[in-house]
């Protein structure tokens, strides 16, 4: 998955500091779309070079390696450098850099989406100590959001639950759903189930989480057992397929890199 990057490691605490020369730029356009330079075999982020004049705050750090977000408007980052989709370069690309990418992408939208306090309307500005905006008006601080959503293997004997959506992802995947305020991410699996596909669950247990996603989601894996006949009523507004598949006749998806994917390869090799 796109976060096994061992033996590297993202380090997430954040830390007031300054930018360096040589620190890594996460530079976005008004699309969400990252200044990269992929003409080679790796993503390329552009380095900031002493005295330049940008607003820039500190995301993580890969390894050694620093990386801030660029808040102001970015520079033209010169020959080699264009703006690229983050589902580009998920098709083309992985390791640590493809993490970064993803990680920058959502905190690069947070920070895009709050310039104003949602209580007075004031203005938000950095907090100095923590990751969080806070209202110079009335003080009130604003968190970095996460969505928590569920991806679900439903198993019936020899066969598992396999959908694809009606819009967006092209692909094979699993029934899933964001967390509604209020329930359990069990009782999560349970609705998305029974909503998308009529199927009752039963022996639900968490497999392992991915905390990235173009929603700014983390997703939480789960397996479970249909409960009864399995018979599948489709929710056509969310699915335009969703049908029981044997093992052996279950298709991955075209890229390794994705919970939902690591999960239907699990069931189909036998190991779940
Ligand atoms: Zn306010």
């Amino acid at each position: 998955m796109i976060q096994d990057i061992a033996p590297s490691r993202l380090y997430n605490s954040y830390i007031k500091t300054d930018i360096c020369e040589g620190d890594f730029l996460l530079c976005f356009d008004s699309e969400g779309k990252l200044l990269t330079d992929t003409s080679g075999d790796r993503i390329v982020f552009p380095r900031y070079e002493n005295e330049e004049q940008l607003s820039a705050v500190y995301a993580f750090s890969v390894d050694d390696e620093r990386y801030f977000i660029v808040l102001s408007e970015c520079r033209d980052s010169g020959a080699g450098f264009e703006y690229k989709g983050l589902r580009t370069l998920r098709d083309s690309f992985g390791g640590k850099e493809l993490f970064a990418a993803f990680t920058a992408y959502h905190l690069w939208r947070w920070y895009s989406d709050n310039h104003f306090c949602g209580r007075c309307g004031g203005k938000l500005s950095l907090h100095g100590r923590e990751r969080a905006l806070v209202c110079e008006k009335c003080g009130n601080v604003v968190y970095p959001r996460i969505n928590p959503a569920v991806i679900v293997g439903v198993i019936k004997g020899d066969s598992i639950l396999v959908t694809r959506y009606r819009s967006g992802y092209a692909h094979n995947a699993l029934v899933a759903g964001f967390t509604e305020i209020g329930e359990t991410l069990e009782e999560t699996v349970a609705r998305e189930v029974m909503e998308e596909t009529g199927v009752r669950v039963k022996n639900i247990r968490y497999y392992k989480s991915q905390p990235w996603g173009m929603a700014q989601d983390m997703l939480v894996g789960f397996y479970c057992e249909a409960d009864g006949s399995g018979e599948i009523h489709m929710d056509e507004n969310e699915l335009k397929y969703a049908e029981w598949v044997k093992r052996e006749d279950v298709v991955l998806q075209p890229s390794d890199i994705s919970l939902t994917n690591e999960m239907m390869k699990l069931f189909r090799d036998g190991n779940i």
